[in-house]
């Protein structure tokens, strides 16, 4: 994968006010707009300059493990008895997902500002874990922040995080989950901004992020690309992936923008169905998801009639969010995207055969692509292609799905 290949296209959006259309933007309080400003002029002169990407390209061949396979799987494409069903293999990048993508990304732009530590949150701590190793390859120091509850549920990640070297700082204020560590995290960056950087995790947040962690994520895609072509002679019908903050699925959409043939669908968490309102499907349900603004970006947000942020649910964490970044909400207007969902026992299912069929446990999230796979496949003819992210590796998953099959048996 060249450099050239690497750094980002002509696309035109997000626009210079980093809106996706209606979506996007930047609010924000006062405070924290010169910080954004830099990174943005930071960001801006690394993504003009090809030493940068040179950079990153060899850090994400000779570290992260790049390129990532695409594998055919015979066994669940037969059994389905469709389409033929290829899988993007991010679950086995380097730490076990694609977050390492931009983790990496970030973090090389934190050396090229000449700033010395990297603050993050954490809820399921996989972002966090992404971080802690970006942070201990390039010698940046490292603090994240977690809320005590999640800290609580997720020990095996604060480990992890602690034996990378990075400092794991408990959050005790309000539900003592992630958005409390959300909030800790943006005091203490706009307290040190001179020395320190916010490394946000998904395609979320105020602009220059959606777009900047879009672009690390699109070597997904890139790869993919050539690799269907190679392995397959064609492009695929349809691409799947699941939507949490989004970064898996537009770091492949995005390269398959202009070919208009390749369906892009997205799977959000259907969690216990849309009826039970328990459920994070931000674009499936009208009647709690509406246009909103939530850590800086305007979006679809899962709110209560007065605004408050709803209460969100599913089987697995990293899909667990009330809204969902922009540029999706854009694509879906435009009709270049389509999304719908998958709920927490279809992505048991899907965890199931995947794991039986062809010797790979995916991450849950992964997951919840592969369930909606399971309906799609047989209504489509033998001939047809269907490339799905495996977004991680299921590993960390192992404790949930035990004790939801104990539950189901
Ligand atoms: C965090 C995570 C996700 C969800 O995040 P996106 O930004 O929507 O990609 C999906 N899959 C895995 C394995 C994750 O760790």
């Amino acid at each position: 994968m060249s450099a050239k290949n690497l750094s980002p296209t002509d696309y035109p959006l997000p626009d210079a006010r980093g809106r996706f259309g209606p979506y996007g933007g930047r609010f924000v309080p006062e405070t924290l707009m010169p910080a954004l400003a830099e990174l943005e002029a930071a960001y801006a002169a690394a993504k003009a300059d090809p030493a940068f990407w040179d950079e990153l390209d060899e850090l994400f061949r000779a570290y992260v493990g790049r390129p990532t396979p695409v594998t055919y799987a015979r066994r669940l494409s037969q059994h389905l008895g469709g389409a033929q069903i290829y899988l993007k293999r991010e679950d086995l990048a380097h730490s076990g997902a694609h977050k390492i993508n931009n983790a990496l990304g970030q973090a090389l732009l934190v050396k090229r500002m000449g700033k010395q530590r990297i603050v993050a949150e954490t809820g399921a701590g996989q972002h966090g874990v992404a971080t802690a190793t970006a942070a201990a390859l390039l010698g940046i120091q490292c603090v994240v922040y977690m809320g005590s509850v999640d800290m609580a549920r997720q020990q095996p990640n604060v480990f992890r995080m602690k034996l990378l070297g990075t400092e794991v700082r408990s959050v005790d204020s309000g539900s003592k989950t992630l958005k409390d560590a959300i909030n800790e995290a943006i005091r203490d960056w706009v307290t040190n901004v001179e020395t320190t950087h916010y490394l946000l995790g998904s395609a979320l947040g105020p602009h220059p992020y959606p777009m900047m962690v879009r672009d690390f994520q699109r070597v997904i895609g890139i790869e993919a690309r050539a690799q269907m072509l190679a392995q397959a002679g064609r492009l695929p019908d349809a691409i799947v992936a699941c939507v949490g903050g989004g970064s898996n699925a537009i770091g492949i959409f995005h390269p398959f923008l202009d070919d208009e043939n390749v369906r892009l669908i997205g799977v959000e968490a259907g969690g216990l169905g849309i009826e039970s309102g328990q459920h994070a499907a931000r674009f499936a349900d009208p009647a709690i998801s509406r246009l909103g603004v939530l850590q800086g970006t305007k979006s679809f947000v899962m709110q209560d009639e007065h605004g408050q942020i709803a209460l969100t649910h599913s089987i697995s964490a990293g899909l667990d969010y009330a809204s969902v970044g922009p540029e999706h909400a854009w694509l879906r207007d435009m009709g270049r995207t389509e999304y719908t969902y998958c709920t927490d026992n279809q992505a048991l299912e899907g965890f199931r055969l995947l794991s039986e069929l062809e010797g790979i446990i995916p991450a849950l999230e992964s997951a919840h692509a592969i369930g909606h796979v399971l309906d799609m496949a047989p209504t489509m003819p033998k001939d047809s292609i269907l490339l799905v992210n495996l977004s991680g590796r299921g590993d960390k998953d192992l404790d949930t799905v035990m004790k939801a099959l104990d539950e189901q048996a």
